[in-house]
């Protein structure tokens, strides 16, 4: 029997290419966190990505019979941090976070850095995108392969995207739209850090009231259990996003009647900060 070194450059091909099994947690909390396990069909081997509720999470790893080896948290906010304690304590997990929100989250076991990689198992492998703007210290966690996923936590929502209150910053988050998020494949799956979709796309219909593939999802949407809630593309979100349709002429039009200084032809990065601000009120 032949075996493959884990550190040959074969060996990295193959793990790029296996898509890895996910599972996503609905919380049913007042915040609307989802959580996610992603695993290793080999192994069984499992990380967490901001398990907030981590009795939850744990419950689901043991019915499919994974083990969490590992947990992810995409940035430093309480409401994906706070199972790490009890999550490690009950399964012994290192935990993986942005190198500069380590010290504020405490009890990081890895600092991760823009193209690090995460290895789950033995197949299954995630690159850190440093995606600042919801706070400074914000990592996405990006599966390449057939059927990319994208976890996003707070950077990018179903319909729209995280919010700069506690210590974001929207010019970062604009860039890190502009630079990173709007680069990757259609394909990608989005995997948030909340279920927020129907408000979104209220707010998108809001500005595009005839923008009919948001209106569509709505209508199947508004009252879905979120527990079976859909899971997008970045190729949909860029119908149904208006963070992702800074060009549009309506859009432009409409944001102009609270932004008379935007001007006829503003460009995207005014367009996506007039809209992030008119969505802290709206
Ligand atoms: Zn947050
Ligand atoms: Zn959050």
């Amino acid at each position: 029997m032949s075996v493959r070194p884990e550190t040959s450059t074969d060996s990295r091909k193959e793990v790029k290419y296996i898509n890895p099994l996910i599972e996503r947690i609905w919380t049913a909390n007042a915040l609307r966190n989802f959580h996610y396990l992603i695993a290793c069909a080999a192994t069984g081997e499992a990380l967490a990505v901001d398990p907030l509720d981590w009795q939850r999470c744990l419950a689901a790893a043991q019915k499919r019979g994974w083990q969490i080896r590992q947990i992810l948290n995409t940035h430093e906010h309480h409401d994906h941090t706070g199972g790490n304690a009890g999550l490690v304590a009950a399964t012994g997990a290192q935990v993986l976070a942005h190198a500069g929100a380590a010290s504020r989250i405490g009890g990081v076991d890895r600092g991760l850095v823009a193209g690090d990689r995460i290895r789950i198992g033995r197949n299954v492998e995630l690159r850190c995108l440093d995606t600042p703007g919801h706070t400074l210290t914000h990592i996405c966690a990006l599966a390449d392969g057939e059927e990319p996923a994208i976890f996003s936590g707070d950077t990018l929502f179903n319909a729209g995207v995280g919010n700069c209150h506690n210590g974001g910053d929207p010019g970062l988050l604009y860039e890190t739209f502009a630079e990173q998020i709007s680069q990757l494949s259609d394909a990608t799956r989005v995997y948030p850090g909340h279920e927020y979709l129907a408000r979104n796309l209220e707010f998108t219909l809001d500005r595009e009231p005839g923008n009919a593939a948001a209106a569509k999802l709505l209508s199947s949407v508004r009252n879905a259990d979120p527990e079976h809630a859909v899971v997008t593309t970045l190729g949909e979100e860029k119908l149904i996003n208006s963070f992702l349709r800074l060009r549009e002429p309506g859009i432009i039009a409409r944001l102009r009647e609270n932004f008379p200084a935007l001007g006829a032809h503003p460009d995207a990065r005014a367009v996506f900060l007039a809209l992030r601000k008119l969505r802290n009120s709206w």
